[in-house]
């Protein structure tokens, strides 16, 4: 019988091929994220009642006698990852949106899914396995766009899901839309999401977010923007995600200022800026911001991203199931922009293992995994505003993952 004096004391110690602690380690733009990693070969990981104590060579360890000792293998343990932008309340429409066949395709097909109904059950059931997967796959913390749904609207069901599977979640409250804010005093949270922007359990880690330049009134994102400035939250947002995106904004015209034409106000007007220049004259941009997806920036765009302090989240799967390529992710690299990865949503990803991005990066692009591993840990949290989340360092929780074998050390 485990007793609770013994259960208070626990100790669990993982032997691996290596171990990755990053501890240490502060968020790495640049040069900086091409560095050798500190590793130690043959090495053990010891946690103390869930919390870590100690990572060193195995030669040296000499286990106490209540210590459960595992020996994990021929495999790198790593610091769990932090998903750093994903959609976790669109998690039933997981397949059903068009790939493949450019953006608007994407979204023409997703715009009826999100009006179908689903109930309240199967809706929370599928919260609840997009969360237990992300944390099995070692995912530590996720930031989450909570758009509007349909059905268990707002950041509460995401919060409990999260919680029940042990997955630590940052919310962004998504604006979509044209309408005018309402002067009501809670503005600029958006109306599905004022319930929760007090909560005592999540509203810390709740911010109100844009969806993007093309689909959010102008005056509401910066307005949100400096709200998030003001209180220390991150302000996030979709930037420069596809060809459409940039035509809309510049020109006034194309498939998407189509699709959105019944949506538009009337007065609407193209700012005539593409969306980076867009983004900066709306004073959207510097240390706070954590844009998403950046798969259409010049290398001028890049230095400007860079110059402001912003981050900048890459989700190549998702940009190349919907035809749109590979964000630049080595000219970003070397451009000193804060980078980080995140999965977007089920309704354009296989799956939310963030591992999975690098992998994607590292197989097509041959970019090295001390830079992925980077972007996958400490410079996630750094982007979501963490701390020390993302490391293995003495006294933190002890949250890991297993390195793919294509990153590994
Ligand atoms: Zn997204």
């Amino acid at each position: 019988m485990v007793t609770g004096a013994v259960a208070a004391n626990s100790v669990l110690a993982l032997r691996a091929r290596t171990v990755l602690t990053l501890a240490g380690e502060g968020p790495a733009r640049g040069k900086e994220l091409f560095a050798p990693l500190k590793k130690t070969d043959n090495g053990v990981l010891v946690v103390r009642n869930g919390i870590v104590e100690n990572a060193l060579p195995w030669r040296e360890y000499s286990p106490p006698p209540q210590a459960l000792v595992r020996d994990i293998g021929d495999v790198c343990l790593a610091p769990g990852c932090v998903n750093a932008h994903t959609h976790l309340n669109l998690s039933h429409l997981v397949r059903r949106a068009v790939f493949h066949r450019g953006f608007v395709a994407w979204l023409e097909s997703l715009l009826p899914l999100l009006a179908e109904p689903v109930s309240p059950e199967s809706h929370r059931q599928t919260l609840l396995d997009a969360c237990a997967d992300m944390a099995g796959a070692g995912t530590a913390h996720a930031g989450d766009f909570c758009g509007r749904v349909n059905v268990n609207p707002g950041i509460k069901p995401v919060h409990e899901a999260g919680r029940a599977c042990g997955l630590e979640l940052t919310h962004f409250c998504e604006w979509l839309g044209y309408a005018p804010p309402l002067n009501d005093g809670v503005y600029p949270w958006p109306a599905h999401c004022r319930a929760d922007a007090d909560s005592p359990q999540y509203g810390e880690r709740c911010a109100p977010c844009g969806h993007s330049l093309y689909s959010t009134l102008p005056q509401t994102l910066r307005e949100i923007r400096r709200f998030c400035s003001s209180r220390g939250k991150i302000f996030s947002f979709h930037l420069a995600e596809s060809p459409e995106e940039e035509q809309m904004l510049t020109s006034g015209d194309g498939p998407l200022r189509d699709l959105y034409a019944r949506l538009l106000p009337g007065n609407w007007r193209p700012p005539g800026l593409r969306p980076l220049d867009y983004a900066a004259e709306l004073g959207l941009l510097g240390p706070g911001t954590l844009a998403v997806h950046g798969v259409r920036l010049s290398v001028g765009d890049m230095a400007r991203l860079a110059a402001s302090g912003a981050a900048l989240c890459l989700c190549p799967r998702s940009n190349k199931n919907l035809g749109l390529g590979l964000p630049p992710a080595r000219e970003l690299m070397e451009s000193g922009v804060l980078l980080c990865l995140g999965t977007d949503g089920l309704t354009s990803n296989d799956d939310l293992d963030v591992r999975g991005e690098a992998v994607c990066l590292r197989e097509i692009l041959d970019l090295p995994p001390e830079a992925l591993v980077r972007l996958l840990t400490v410079n996630a949290a750094a982007a979501l505003g963490l701390g020390n989340v993302g490391r293995l360092t003495p006294g933190s929780a002890a949250k890991f993952c297993i390195l793919p074998e294509s990153l590994a050390f």
